[in-house]
């Protein structure tokens, strides 16, 4: 029998007092009691160290039982396991950042989004497991495209030539941007002027570049940002059984050096030679979480491999590349920084875009950075308004629109 559908104005009611419920619950710190610590204590242990024990972290916590040499939590394992989806996802991306999860902040974030994130992950959870249903595709991009042929390139190789090829310059670098006169000077000696400029070159690197703007320039040390690797490994025979329908595969673990790995081969037959296939591993780097440059190939193989996802005597090539700017990692001020900068540089002709351009982690995909790009001149041409600068990313060529 369907049960009887609750009524608009008794669904209203009842939205209101979850908000009612879920918005002071979620504004307070419930990390100050001995219950609540061993229970984060318990989700740091599984997603970090993965083990059940709680040795590392049973300090924060008295509500443990002591066996054989070990701590353990007390409590039963149901609000834990409820958690653990928000917690190994949050871990996952302090992981990218160069974040330190056993840290201050991170410790306090992780905490927070598991506590927040466990009470509106319920009745999927609930719902998952009452169907016996995996729920392995989900978010903006669980659908996307690609080209068959040349890789991720290949997008902006074909963008490039519906471009006038004579306005095209490359390989200049910007030494000097003198706003009084609206010119740019780079590296080889050449001037070119300006009446509106679209820059997408890191912000940092940017301010420290103008003349003209000398106040901003004591922002530039403020722009958090963490480094990434790029390793990649090419291997021969076949894909393994386990990665055979796999796109990528996040890793929160600190054991595991990179936090995803993409198998390329599986985007398009053509990306690795017949009778081959390809791993790529992204392993970020930041002050907290430093990489060793000469030993990083050897580390992602090794992880590789004891994932089981290679046999090192099919290793036949590895590639190395660091990038300074890996991720733009948001920061408390920001925003305000940010306002500042942005308002000063528009008066000047200036419009920073793109990744590092506007240094917004939240709208700094291929999507998004192209789409800021296209906003900008139709704001500079038009007068309209940016809307995925500014946060909105339902513009038509983003991922959030499905395929
Ligand atoms: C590890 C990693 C994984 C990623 N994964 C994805 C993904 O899966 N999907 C996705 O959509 N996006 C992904 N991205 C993001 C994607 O790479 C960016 O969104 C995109 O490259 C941003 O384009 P952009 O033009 O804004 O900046 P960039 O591509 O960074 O271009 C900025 C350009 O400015 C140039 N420059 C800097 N200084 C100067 C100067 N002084 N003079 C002249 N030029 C200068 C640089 O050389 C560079 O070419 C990933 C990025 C990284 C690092």
């Amino acid at each position: 029998m369907v049960p009887p559908r609750a009524s608009r104005s008794a669904r209203a009611a009842y939205a209101l007092l979850f908000l009612a419920l879920f918005v002071p619950f979620s504004y307070f710190d419930h990390n100050d009691g001995w219950n609540q610590g061993v229970r984060i204590a318990q989700l740091h242990a599984i997603v970090l160290k993965h083990t059940i024990k709680i040795d590392a972290y049973h300090q924060i916590t008295g509500d443990k039982a002591y066996i054989d040499g070990h701590y353990y939590s007390e409590k039963a394992p149901a609000m834990v396991v409820v958690a653990l989806p928000s917690f190994a996802l949050t871990v996952w991306f302090q992981k990218l950042l160069g974040v330190d999860p056993d840290q201050l902040p991170g410790w306090h974030v992780s905490e927070w989004v598991a506590t927040v994130g466990s009470i509106g992950n319920l009745p999927r959870i609930l719902e998952n497991i009452a169907l016996k249903r995996d729920d392995v595709s989900w978010g903006p991009n669980s659908t996307f495209r690609f080209p068959l042929h040349g890789g991720t390139g290949a997008i902006w190789q074909s963008v490039q030539q519906l471009l006038p090829a004579a306005q095209l310059h490359f390989d200049r670098a910007i030494a000097r941007i003198d706003t009084r006169r609206r010119r740019i000077e780079t590296k080889a000696g050449e001037s070119i002027e300006y009446d509106a400029l679209i820059s997408t070159m890191p912000l940092d690197r940017l301010l420290t570049t103008i003349d003209g703007l000398d106040h901003l320039k004591a922002h530039a040390p403020r722009f958090v940002h963490s480094s990434s690797h790029i390793v990649g490994v090419g291997l021969s025979g076949a894909v393994p059984d386990a990665l055979e329908t796999k796109c990528w595969i996040y890793f929160p673990e600190p054991q595991v050096p990179f936090y995803r790995a993409t198998v390329f081969s599986n985007y398009s037959p053509n990306n690795a030679p017949a009778g081959h296939w390809s791993l790529m591993a992204e392993v970020s780097e930041s002050p907290q979480k430093p990489v060793e440059l000469n030993a990083i190939v050897e580390e992602v193989v090794s992880a590789f491999a004891r994932c089981g996802f290679v046999d090192r005597t099919n290793v036949v090539s590895r590639w190395h590349r660091r990038l300074e700017h890996g991720y733009p990692t948001p920061w408390l001020g920001r925003d305000e920084v940010l306002g500042e900068v942005e308002q000063a540089l528009h008066a000047a002709g200036i419009y920073s875009r793109g990744r590092f351009g506007a240094w917004k982690y939240e709208v700094s995909n291929q999507d998004h950075s192209l789409m800021q790009g296209v906003e900008a001149v139709e704001r500079i041409l038009d007068g309209a308004a940016e809307r995925t600068y500014n946060g909105d990313t339902t513009s038509d060529l983003t991922s959030a629109r499905r395929l």
